[in-house]
């Protein structure tokens, strides 16, 4: 069914009855030419430019719970390629670029939203290093814009630029970053998947590997056995758990990340700030909530749900930019499980077990790379090789020493 603004008319007249189910409920079949695991963003979006990009629709996506209950409809909606890095920025810019004619590509309202984000910067030397990143990301394409602490006076009076511990001195802004409403985005994607002969299979939990002479064949799930040719891993959050299962241990340690949403005020925030001499970043829904959110909690857990300390620690770096904040009251608080990687990068790779792939360790970042990561992924799925932008984002790198260690913290998940 095609949505456009004459659909909506028709039904409005005729009662809203010829609305189909937006994607259907098959039964899983005994074999598919390639299984991806995990119902989230990227494996949605896999699916979807596998099938568009490639033709290849002999697909099922496993979901161990339903479509979007996983952290593409836990995060806090950013989307933005201000990166750095060789092996970081082209990607990111091509999933921005995706991201600009995603709703008209998979005709689906994900409220692509891009309002601009703003980092702001508080001494000189973290002024020289913006500077240095937005350079790399002119140089790949993308947009940067450096301001002083008097353009934002004008724009954004209500920040506290003359804080005695974090005084404000500019910030570099993306135009061109902002907001998606995450799960329309996965609903987009599946919805553009099914629609293309890709099964959708939810309340289908993959609990095992078959495999036979180093070559993957199949897996194990709470619906039966499936046999495939290729098999991709998307879980995010889980990856080390379902990567177990195949006798793999990956570079990666999961870690809750709580976000926060106040009650709805007027609007009041242009965009998205963050803040840059500690952890917090915050925008402002289309409902008025205030969105934001910090680090994460800072131990492994494969909990979905925050604790208290993080929580204050959240809203001192909120008090330390726009004071204000202190006055809105907080409606909800929320956790996902994070894939944190040991430099701070993803992977989209194949893996020593022949037909057996791996996308993940997305860290903070995953959501605004959801339509690159598809992309890549389904190009390496379909080509058997790394998409161009894709290249360095290697299980093996921690071996070889090419690391994309993006903010220069190394190991240290709980500072990316
Ligand atoms: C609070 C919070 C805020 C965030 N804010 C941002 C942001 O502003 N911008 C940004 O870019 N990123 C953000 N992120 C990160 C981003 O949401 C993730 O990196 C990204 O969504 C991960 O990819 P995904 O969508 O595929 O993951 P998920 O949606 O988690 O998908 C993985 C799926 O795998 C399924 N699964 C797991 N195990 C199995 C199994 N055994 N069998 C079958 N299925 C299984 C899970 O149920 C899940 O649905 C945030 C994350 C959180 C938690």
């Amino acid at each position: 069914m095609h949505y456009s603004a004459f659909r909506i008319f028709k039904e409005g007249l005729t009662g809203n009855k010829g609305w189909k189910p937006v994607w259907r409920e098959p039964e899983p079949k005994a074999e598919y030419d390639i299984v991806i695991i995990g119902g989230g963003g990227h494996g949605l979006s896999t699916a979807y430019y596998l099938a568009k990009e490639h033709g290849l629709t002999n697909i099922a996506v496993l979901e161990k719970g339903w479509i979007g209950s996983g952290n593409v409809g836990r995060n806090t909606t950013i989307i933005r390629s201000n990166y750095m890095l060789p092996g970081n920025q082209p990607f990111y810019e091509l999933s921005m670029k995706l991201w600009e004619g995603l709703e008209q590509d998979f005709n689906y309202n994900a409220m692509v939203s891009q309002r601009s984000i703003l980092n702001l910067f508080h001494s000189d030397p973290q002024r020289d290093a913006f500077v240095r990143r937005a350079n790399a990301m002119l140089m790949s394409g993308a947009d940067a814009e450096l301001a002083s602490a008097e353009d934002l006076r004008k724009e954004l009076p209500f920040l506290d630029f003359d804080n005695a511990r974090f005084p404000i001195k500019g910030g570099l802004f993306q135009r061109r970053g902002g907001t998606v409403r995450h799960d329309a985005v996965a609903w987009g994607y599946a919805r553009g998947a099914d629609s293309r002969g890709v099964d959708i299979l939810q309340n289908c939990e993959v609990t095992g590997f078959d495999i036979e002479g180093g070559t993957v064949c199949g897996v194990q799930t709470s619906r039966g056995p499936i046999r495939a040719k290729k098999i991709a891993m998307c879980v995010a959050g889980s990856s080390g758990r379902v990567a177990a299962m195949a006798g793999m241990r990956l570079p990666i340690e999961s870690h809750v990340l709580q976000a926060f949403v106040t009650e709805g005020l007027k609007p009041t925030l242009p965009g998205v700030i963050t803040f840059g001499a500690g952890h917090f970043y915050v925008s402002q829904s289309d409902k008025g909530g205030l969105v934001f959110g910090g680090d994460i909690d800072g131990y492994n857990s494969y909990a979905q749900r925050g604790n208290l300390p993080v929580v204050e620690d959240v809203c001192e770096g909120g008090m330390a930019i726009m004071p204000m904040i202190g006055r809105a009251r907080l409606l909800r608080s929320w956790g996902g499980l994070m894939d944190m990687s040991m430099d701070g990068s993803p992977f989209i790779d194949a893996t020593h077990i022949e037909g057996l792939y791996f996308n993940g360790g997305w860290c903070y970042g995953g959501f605004k790379a959801t339509p690159a990561s598809g992309f890549c992924y389904a190009h390496l799925l379909a080509m058997g090789t790394p998409h161009p932008v894709a290249t360095q984002m290697r299980l093996d790198r921690f071996k070889t020493g090419s690391l994309i260690d993006e903010k220069g913290v190394g190991n240290q998940p709980n500072l990316h």
